[in-house]
């Protein structure tokens, strides 16, 4: 009787070592897919490059790079207090902002003289 038990106990400790050993495995597994697909950080931080390469003007036409030239924007303002972040204009937007008086990708930082301070 007494080995019958010892053997029923062995039994419920190796079902519990093959569940904690799947669940393991699976765990693993889901995490090493999530990678593959691009879900995990490292691939998070190789998106914000082509990000930022995708925002620039070489896209525009000749007059909507006319518009950004004539209102003198750049991408650091040199304005004390005033940028295109606390423009009333602003238009935050992923992956590239943008500005509902100057065409093309606006930076965060940048300036024109059409800024308008938000109410
Ligand atoms: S109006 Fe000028 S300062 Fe304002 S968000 Fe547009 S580019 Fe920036």
């Amino acid at each position: 009787m007494s080995e019958q038990k010892l053997d029923r106990r062995k039994f419920f400790e190796r079902a519990l070592m093959v569940g904690a050993a799947t669940f393991g495995a699976g765990a693993f597994l889901s995490a090493c897919k999530s990678d593959a697909k691009g879900g995990g950080d490292a691939t998070k931080a190789k998106k914000a490059p082509a990000a930022a390469a995708q925002c620039t003007d070489a896209s525009l036409s000749d007059a909507e790079k006319g518009t950004r030239k004539a209102l003198q924007y750049v991408e650091k303002s040199a304005q004390a207090g005033k940028n295109c972040g606390n423009c009333k204009l602003f238009q935050k937007k992923d992956p590239c902002n943008g500005c509902t008086a100057v065409p093309g990708p606006i930076a965060a930082e940048g300036y024109c003289t059409a800024w308008v301070a938000k109410a």
